[in-house]
């Protein structure tokens, strides 16, 4: 995932970007500090360094934990206290075994791929997938659903295996946008087809609780590729997940 469009200096070298790709909605969301906070990608891939797996995760592990204990221990937390002194660690494995495990291309749902027995021709929607992220300016929790459809080319995955393919790219530091274009490509990819709809709602911690403090605005991001470039076939698709 990262032998292309990765960025130099913010500047993307593959020439595209996701922006284009994408209708995004806001509702609600307050544009000052959507803009004013920069909740702007680089690029529809995830910025990573060219050694970002040279070490293990137990390496990793290592390291963030003594990095987070300084981090704590700057800010003034006695870290002898019972309550306290396992948090680095805590912390570490999270950041590495749980919430950022979508950075490594090892941890990516394998996927089969089965004929369309049923020659089922209308599109599948699966809906209310349940996403849980983090924003990558803050590394604050971006909490939502997102609804994912396709209409087959002839191969048919199983159903959990897209829920998968959003747990994966939403274990990463995140910009909803580009979460959103990552799993329409991947599900492309799998599905040999352009005919695929992503659409995410969430919450983000970081409009919510610091900064602006909005409570009620969300943000929802699409991706529609080939038949859901269709008026029809896109608002039926809505019409499904009722937004
Ligand atoms: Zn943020």
């Amino acid at each position: 995932m990262n032998t292309n469009g990765k960025s130099l200096n913010g500047e993307k070298i593959n020439g595209h970007s996701f922006l284009n790709n994408i209708d995004l909605i806001e509702l609600e969301l307050n544009e000052h500090d959507f803009i004013g906070d920069n909740h702007i990608g680089t690029s529809d891939e995830t910025p990573m360094k060219a050694d970002a797996f040279v070490l293990s995760d137990r390496e990793k592990m290592a390291i963030i934990e003594d990095h987070f204990r300084q981090i704590m221990d700057t800010l003034g937390l006695d870290l002898t206290d019972d309550s306290l002194k396992g948090t680095p660690k805590r912390v570490a494995k999270m950041f590495v075994k749980e919430i950022f495990s979508g950075l490594n291309p090892e941890n990516k749902p394998s996927i089969s791929v089965f004929d369309n027995k049923y020659k089922y021709g209308e599109m599948l929607v699966e809906k209310n997938i349940s996403m849980s992220s983090t924003c990558e300016h803050h590394f604050l929790p971006i909490v939502g659903k997102a609804h994912v459809a396709y209409i087959s080319s002839g191969q048919v995955i199983g159903l959990s295996k897209i829920n998968r393919i959003v747990d994966y790219f939403a274990r990463r530091p995140q910009v909803q946008e580009r979460m959103t274009v990552q799993i329409a490509n991947e599900l492309k990819r799998v599905l040999n087809t352009e005919d695929v709809a992503v659409l995410i709602e969430a919450k983000h911690m970081c409009v919510s609780s610091r900064g602006i403090q909005d409570e009620t605005s969300s943000t929802v991001t699409a991706d529609y590729s080939g038949k859901f470039k269709d008026k029809y076939t896109r608002e039926e698709f809505l019409k499904y997940v009722e937004l």
